[in-house]
């Protein structure tokens, strides 16, 4: 068992990780940027934000400008900021590392940026003008939130179904509330849906609604439904009360800053990915005293973040490896883990963070093909599913990836949207920036459409 590296004094439990820049210091930062030619920060980034155009615009004074080249490549650039792993993206491909330098701090930067947008108040692009064109959006993640924001900029209607009671998916309610929280991601959404978004909550298509009418009401469908339920152990024990699974425990912290989630003196969290480190810095930051992660393989091969797992670490987490799970210990409720090679771990919460199923009843209810794994099959340049008229992006497709992957998805569906609905028309004029921003190229002549 690896020991804990030197603890760090503990954070707000529920304040967000990332810090605000004061003026001087962004412009302190900004001024160190090189402004790359071929910048290898953009090439890092899922949707193509022009980040030395944006850092020359914060060191000349002007955020607001910054934060509008931002949020006209990706929509979902305010909560990005906060929960973008910017140290494998943009500041890992930073020119900086290359002479073992602190890279220019991006996403810090970025948060300035958008900060002074929102706060400000004022939406940096408008709707286009009405095509008359219907589009549903099944699921109001970040993926359907990002396709909705660029669809509407190219003038079509669009209706979000959301089974939850609040939209945002994972940035409401699965993002740790370390990282950003729901305030964070329920003021971004507010901002975009001024852009003349519809939005019907507790709406689940396949149940509430069938498929078969939104294929009907509507000229396109995107699909950003995301995962589905936790995986489960399959091992005695666990539906013993204080056993959670990780998407759960995250959300119970969330809602009502943990209010509703009882104490626990040691929590053992199964798993070796980000959700489960995720999970250990929260339940530590929540003051458990002792958080064990347990993980079948060695640490080299788990496939969370080496900086989230240092961070966990210096929080106080304690890293278990070659664990395998022989059942949970406990007569009315979770008294402790024993692995199969006999190490018994005490514990009065088990957190279990084994990957997510995919959403295999919805994707036939479409007649979506699938992979084996489940992912639903697209066309890589527009997203479009097997099925005519029906895009998909996000973790459906991707099997689970970065908040900024599904808003890159999403922007890509509403370009491919527009394609195939109007084939050879051109966007509505003030689309150039965001369109030359899918797959770094300008994919089409910008002119009024009024011309084509
Ligand atoms: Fe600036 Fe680093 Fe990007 Fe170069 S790679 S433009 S120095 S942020």
């Amino acid at each position: 068992m690896a020991a804990p590296s030197k603890a760090t004094p503990r954070l707000d439990p529920f304040g967000e990780l990332t810090g605000a820049m004061s003026r001087e210091e962004a412009r302190a930062e900004s001024s160190r940027c090189l402004y790359c030619y071929d910048a290898p920060c953009v090439k890092a980034c899922p949707t193509r934000i022009d980040v030395p155009r944006f850092i020359r615009q914060i060191a000349s004074a002007d955020p607001l400008g910054a934060g509008e080249t931002i949020l006209q490549a990706n929509a979902l650039g305010h909560s990005c900021a906060r929960v973008c792993p910017v140290e494998v993206l943009c500041e890992g491909a930073c020119v900086y590392q290359e002479w073992q330098a602190n890279p220019i701090q991006i996403g810090r930067l970025q948060r300035h940026a958008t900060d002074a947008v929102y706060a400000e108040g004022r939406l940096p692009f408008a709707p286009g003008p009405d095509n008359e064109k219907r589009v549903a959006i099944v699921g109001a993640g970040p993926a359907g939130v990002s396709c909705a924001v660029y669809l509407r900029l190219l003038g079509f209607r669009v209706t979000l179904f959301e089974k939850r009671p609040l939209p945002g998916g994972l940035n409401t309610y699965g993002v740790a509330e370390y990282k950003m929280t729901p305030k964070t991601a329920l003021a971004e959404l507010e901002f975009l849906f001024q852009l003349g978004c519809e939005l019907a909550t507790e709406k689940t298509v396949g149940a509430d609604i069938p498929a078969s009418n939104l294929i009907h009401d509507f000229d396109a469908i995107f699909i950003g439904i995301g995962l589905s339920a936790t995986h489960r152990l399959r091992v005695p024990g666990e539906n013993l009360p204080g056993v959670w699974d990780a998407l759960s425990f995250i959300e119970a912290v969330k809602a009502r800053h943990g209010k509703g989630v009882p104490k626990s003196a040691a929590t053992v969290v199964i798993g070796g990915g980000n959700t489960a480190v995720d999970a250990a810095t929260q339940s530590l930051r929540a003051k458990t005293p002792r958080v064990v992660i347990a993980y079948r393989r060695g640490q080299e091969k788990m496939s969370a973040y080496r900086f989230e797992i240092d961070l966990a670490r210096r929080d106080g987490a304690v890293i278990m490896t070659d664990a395998v799970v022989r059942r949970i210990l406990g007569k009315k409720k979770v008294e402790g883990v024993e692995f199969t090679d006999h190490r018994v771990v005490s514990c009065d919460r088990v957190i279990t963070a084994i990957g997510q199923t995919k959403h295999y009843a919805l994707a036939k209810t479409f007649g979506l093909e699938q992979h084996n794994d489940g992912r639903i099959k697209v066309d890589a340049a527009t997203m479009a599913t097997t099925r005519r008229g029906i895009f998909a992006g996000g973790d459906a497709v991707n099997g689970g990836k970065e908040v900024v992957n599904a808003a890159a998805d999403g922007k890509k569906a509403a370009w491919g949207i527009h394609q195939t609905l109007f084939p050879g028309r051109c966007a509505p004029e003030g689309n150039a920036y965001w369109i030359s921003t899918i797959d770094g190229r300008l994919v089409a002549p910008i002119t009024p459409r009024t011309a084509s």
